[in-house]
C-alpha cells in the first residue's frame, strides 16, 4: 500500500481532469475499475458537474527572471482549480492572490476554487516573507472547459444481493493521509475481498469529494436500497488512534460492529458522533437517504495540525499503520459477514455439555471459564431472535468468541444458523 502511495504521490489531482484519471488508471493494475465520465453540466440534485479542470504549468518569477515559485516543485502551489492567467504585475495586486499559513512558516496550505473562478498561489510563509516590491511575472498555463467528472467503481458479488458500500475521496493532490491512504486501502480491501468467498456483494466506488458523491448517488438512486451498510475511508495511515464517526442513524449494524471490534480490539479509539460535515457521509446520510454509513478513520480530519498541508507527505502516514487500519477494516467486515440469528436446537434447559465432551479442562482456568461463560450465554440468547453481535454485546464477550462457539454448537448439532 505504501509503495502504491509513492506512485500517486507525485500527480496533480482535483474534482475532475487527468491527474484522476491517471490515478485510477494506476489502481486499475490491482482490481478491475470500471470508469464513469459524466459530462459537465450534468445535473445532480441540487448541483451541476462543473467544468473539466488540468493543469500543466504554474509559476511566479521575479523581476531577474528567477522561478520564486514553481508548481513543478511541489503541486500544492497552486490553487486547486485556478483559471488560467499570463500577466505581469506589482507585489501589491499578487499578494491577493496568494496563500500561506502563518502559524506553520514551512509548510504550503492545500487550498481550492471549485466553485469560484479566481486563481491564486500557496507558498510557504517564510517564501512569502521573502517577496519584495518588484515586478512578478505569473503563469498559470491551465484549463477549465466543457469536459467530464471521471470516477471508478468496482462491484464484487458475493452469495446475496444485499451490498456493502465502501467509498473513498480521490480529489487531492500530493496530500498522503487525506486523501492517497484512503485511496490504496480501499483498493487493497478489494483486492483481498475477491480471493475469498463472501455473502455480502461489495461496491467500491473511488470519486470526487461532495460532488462525487452527489453524482454517484443521483444516478443509482433506484439500486440503494440493497446497501445494507457502509464505510467512508479517509485518514487510515497516521500514527494516531482510530476514530469512528457513527452513521446518522447512530445505532445501525455498522455502527455496532465497529464499535464493538474496537472495544475488543485493545486499540486506543475514539467513538464520535455523526455531524453534517467532513467528508462523503455527509451525502450517505442526508435525510432523503440515510443510508447506514459510518466513517472510520485513524486521525480525524482538520483534527492534526499537517491535515491539507504540505506535511501531509510520506513521512507523515507509515506503513505499518496502513497495515493494521487495514486488518481492522477486514475484521469489521468479516463480523459483517458472519453475523447471523441462532436458534437452539436444544432449548428446553440447557443441554448436557459433559456428555458432548464441551467442557474444556485443557488450557488456562480463566480461558476456561470464559469460554464456558461464551457456551452459556450463546446457548442461552438463541432463540431465533438474537444475532452473534447482540449476543456478544449482551454478553460483553468478543464477536470472535462467541462465533468461535457457535461454530463448535452447530457442529454439534445443538445450534442452527437463521437466515
Ligand atoms: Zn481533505
Amino acid at each position: 500500500m505504501y509503495s502504491v502511495i509513492e506512485a500517486l504521490y507525485p500527480i496533480c489531482r482535483s474534482i475532475t481532469g487527468e491527474g484522476v484519471r491517471q490515478s485510477l488508471s494506476i489502481l486499475s493494475k490491482y482490481i478491475p475499475l470500471e470508469i464513469h465520465e459524466i459530462p459537465s453540466g450534468t445535473k445532480v440534485f441540487d448541483w451541476t458537474v462543473p467544468k473539466e479542470w488540468n493543469i500543466r504549468d504554474a509559476y511566479i518569477k521575479n523581476s531577474k527572471g528567477e522561478k520564486i515559485i514553481d508548481f513543478k516543485n511541489s503541486n500544492l502551489h497552486i490553487l486547486n482549480y485556478s483559471v488560467p492567467i499570463k500577466d505581469k504585475m506589482n507585489f501589491d495586486t499578487l499578494k491577493k492572490h496568494l496563500h500561506t499559513l502563518p502559524e506553520h512558516p514551512n509548510w504550503i496550505p492545500y487550498r481550492t476554487t471549485y466553485y469560484d473562478e479566481t486563481w491564486g498561489f500557496c507558498l510557504s510563509h517564510n517564501q512569502f516573507l521573502e517577496l519584495q516590491e518588484e515586478e512578478y511575472e505569473v503563469l498559470i498555463d491551465s484549463s477549465l472547459e466543457d469536459g467530464y467528472l471521471t470516477y471508478g467503481e468496482y462491484y464484487l458479488p458475493g452469495e446475496t444481493e444485499n451490498e456493502i458500500l465502501i467509498s473513498c475521496h480521490i480529489c487531492h493532490p500530493s496530500l498522503c493521509n487525506d486523501n492517497l491512504s484512503g485511496m490504496v486501502l480501499t483498493t487493497f480491501l478489494a483486492k483481498y475481498l475477491s480471493s475469498v468467498s463472501l455473502r455480502y456483494s461489495y461496491r467500491f466506488i473511488f470519486i470526487p469529494g461532495t460532488i462525487g458523491s452527489i453524482t454517484w448517488l443521483s444516478k443509482n438512486e433506484l439500486s440503494l436500497s440493497k446497501i445494507k451498510h457502509g464505510l467512508v475511508v479517509a485518514c487510515v495511515g497516521d500514527s494516531g488512534p482510530f476514530t469512528y464517526k457513527k452513521s446518522r442513524r447512530g445505532d445501525a449494524e455498522i455502527d455496532r460492529v465497529v464499535i464493538n471490534v474496537l472495544k475488543h480490539s485493545e486499540e486506543e479509539h475514539n467513538i464520535i458522533e455523526f455531524f453534517p460535515y467532513g467528508y462523503d457521509e455527509r451525502q450517505y446520510c442526508s435525510p432523503g437517504f440515510n443510508l447506514p454509513v459510518g466513517c472510520l478513520m485513524r486521525t480525524s480530519h482538520g483534527q492534526y495540525p499537517e491535515y491539507h498541508t504540505s506535511a501531509d507527505d510520506l513521512d507523515f502516514i507509515q506503513a505499518e499503520n496502513l497495515a493494521s487500519s487495514f486488518l481492522l477494516y477486514l475484521s469489521v467486515l468479516s463480523v459483517l459477514e458472519s453475523n447471523t440469528k441462532s436458534l437452539s436446537l436444544n432449548s428446553k434447559c440447557e443441554p448436557q455439555l459433559g456428555r458432548r465432551g464441551l467442557y474444556d479442562k485443557l488450557g488456562a482456568q480463566t480461558d476456561k471459564e470464559i469460554r464456558q461463560m461464551t457456551i452459556l450465554w450463546v446457548l442461552n440468547l438463541s432463540d431465533g431472535e438474537h444475532t452473534l453481535l447482540d449476543i456478544s454485546e449482551r454478553s460483553d464477550l468478543s464477536f470472535d468468541l462467541v462465533k468461535e462457539v457457535f461454530d463448535t454448537l452447530v457442529e454439534h448439532n445443538l445450534l442452527t444458523e437463521v437466515s
